[in-house]
């Protein structure tokens, strides 16, 4: 008799586990059995371990989810983002987690509850029944490569769109860029056909760092990816968006500026160091 085959003693019990085996299961179908119990009870480990998570990252910041839906709405408010182009996220406490705009949903009836819980180091979803923004792995590569950064901003904004276009860089030509951005707002440089074809949305996010090599993120809060449009970002969801607000006044008068003279030079440096170092830094003395 094939071993396969022999019958199983009723009452016996598995080895290893605690389940009584039905009366004549064959070995076979005690197999498959043990085997689907064991797949079923790691998805269940897993959903546990999700649901444990996000229950404390909430628990920990209890204001995030408000924040979040907060600075989705106010942005769509700002007519920055038309449409449904435009999106924020924020981390939470730990750092470990950031909570985004779901994709393609109507600002109109956004709540908390259509937020999506996202673990930064492998872009799982661990919360949330709606799909993640479409730009989310553009968010978690910054997150990965800035520590500093607390929140993400993006939008389709018109004037630094613009820029975005003409693959040119924001100069910085006044006191209000100043105020913000301490120096020009660089544009990426345009992706390859085969980083747009492949993980587009994470090599928008590696153009971005790339573009940062020889820059602090912290100083120059904003980016624009050349052909495409502009992210912002900052110490929450409120401040990022702030800074798209400001990202796009400058962009404006900036584009006004080189209309009326295309070779005008930037502000002075001294006077780019006063008005940044006056609002940034441990000498900070404006609106303390
Ligand atoms: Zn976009």
């Amino acid at each position: 008799m094939n071993n396969k085959d022999k019958k199983i003693k009723p009452g016996i019990r598995a080895e290893g586990g605690a389940k009584k085996v039905p009366v004549g299961l064959t070995q076979e179908g005690l197999e498959k059995l043990l085997a689907k119990d064991a797949a079923i009870t790691v998805k269940e480990l897993e959903e546990q371990a999700d649901e444990l998570a996000a229950s404390k990252v909430f628990e920990d910041d209890p204001t995030l989810k408000q924040e979040v839906l907060e600075a989705n709405l106010r942005l769509a408010s700002t007519g920055l983002a038309p449409l449904t182009w435009g999106n924020v996220s924020q981390r939470d406490k730990s750092g470990k987690y950031m909570l985004i705009k779901p994709s393609g949903v109507p600002y109109e009836t956004m709540d908390t509850e259509d937020l999506v819980l996202v673990e930064i180091e492998t872009g799982r979803k661990v919360w949330g029944s709606k799909k993640p923004s479409s730009d989310t792995n553009t968010h978690l590569e910054l997150y990965r490569a800035f520590p500093g950064i607390k929140a993400i901003v993006h939008t389709h904004s018109k004037f630094a769109t613009i820029f975005a276009q003409l693959r040119r860089d924001i100069p910085a030509f006044g006191t209000t860029h100043a105020d913000h951005f301490y120096g020009p707002v660089p544009c990426t440089r345009p992706l390859t056909e085969a980083e747009i074809e492949n993980d587009y949305e994470l090599n928008t996010g590696k153009v971005i760092v790339e573009t940062f090599e020889d820059k602090d993120p912290l100083a120059i809060p904003a980016v624009i990816v050349g052909g495409h449009g502009p992210f912002t970002w900052g110490s929450s969801a409120k401040k990022a968006v702030d800074n798209s607000v400001a990202l796009e006044a400058c962009a404006d008068m900036a584009w006004h500026v080189l209309a009326l003279d295309p070779d005008h030079p930037p502000v002075e440096q001294y006077l780019l160091d006063k008005h940044y170092f006056r609002k940034h830094g441990e000498n900070a003395y404006y609106g303390q």
